[in-house]
């Protein structure tokens, strides 16, 4: 069976120099994946762009407008934390629209990726921390009312809250969200999601993988019919914005779990990007890898070194 990773940097956003955000991972991604035989290059696809009736499932009518027409005030562009130009306006439509394709394409075939998404500190009406919509929200919602979904779970294991999700499926009864994330970080304001874990500064790969195994036992009392997936790398040691240790072995675990959970449970689940600002980036590309290593184990049935499948 092929893969399908939907990818947005068709629409190529340039940042100011010096800007913190790492732009040009998610082109590294795309190159790493293809030289590394985890993924051949016609399996990268790109992304379409959402409808803003699709955005407008979620976020506010009047916030989707503004953002588009580049007329946010600069307040909000701000809490944007990335420069407002149209390219970027395309990159953000595009990063819904793949993880809108990635759910369409795990609820026929188990499985769908995108290269980017995971944006979950959109709210409904303003968006922060690099995030402008919420891509999970509205494929969540895209989900229930297109296919006849009655329970999603949200796993967010971004080492920042999912705090956007939260709120916005708060005491939702369709939408289970799980956060586990680091503490001290941001967003220092935390929102109440289904169920969350704060791990202290420093937590390793046995902690932390021992916590997701209790969050996954939650998970499994919900009974979810779809599962969408938050696969942030930034909980890695070199993470400039990580306040975790995890190595690049335990992102290996950690995604072996979840995905080993939904595989044998015959649970659709969708791959989206998160966070990641590794020091060096190329530690970034190098976790991502190894979220798709499992990937290809479990769902695939192949490693790396033998494309035959
Ligand atoms: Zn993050």
């Amino acid at each position: 069976m092929r893969k399908a990773i939907f990818y947005t940097h068709h629409y190529e956003v340039r940042l100011p120099p010096g800007h913190r955000f790492p732009m040009q991972k998610y082109r590294m991604l795309h190159q790493a994946l293809v030289q590394s035989g985890l993924a051949a290059e016609d399996e990268l696809l790109p992304a379409p762009l959402a409808a803003l009736w699709e955005i407008e499932r979620v976020h506010t009518p009047a916030y989707v407008r503004a953002f588009v027409d580049g007329s946010l005030p600069p307040s909000l562009e701000r809490r944007i934390g990335i420069p407002w130009s149209p390219v970027f306006v395309q990159r953000t439509l595009a990063s819904v629209g793949a993880t809108l394709e990635a759910a369409r394409t795990a609820m026929v075939t188990g499985f769908g990726a995108a290269l980017s998404g995971g944006t979950h500190h959109a709210f409904p009406d303003y968006g922060e921390g690099f995030c402008v919509f919420n891509d999970l929200a509205i494929a969540a919602t895209m989900l229930l009312e297109e296919y006849g979904v009655h329970r999603i779970a949200i796993v967010d294991l971004d080492v920042h809250q999912g705090n956007g999700t939260a709120a916005i499926f708060q005491d939702h009864p369709a939408v289970f969200t799980l956060s586990i994330h680091a503490a001290n970080n941001y967003p220092f304001r935390k929102e109440r999601s289904s169920l969350d874990i704060a791990l202290p500064d420093g937590c390793g790969d046995g902690q932390y993988l021992e916590a997701l195994d209790r969050a996954l036992e939650g998970v499994a009392q919900f009974e979810p019919e779809v599962i969408l997936y938050q696969a942030g790398v930034d909980v890695i040691r070199e993470d400039r914005l990580g306040r975790l240790n995890l190595s690049l072995e335990g992102v290996y675990q950690r995604d072996k779990k979840v995905l080993q959970f939904a595989y044998i449970r015959n649970i659709p689940i969708v791959l989206t990007m998160g966070g990641g600002y590794g020091n060096p980036l190329e530690q970034t590309i190098a976790a991502h890898l190894r979220t798709y290593s499992a990937v290809a184990e479990i769902f695939y049935r192949c490693s790396s070194a033998e494309r035959i499948c």
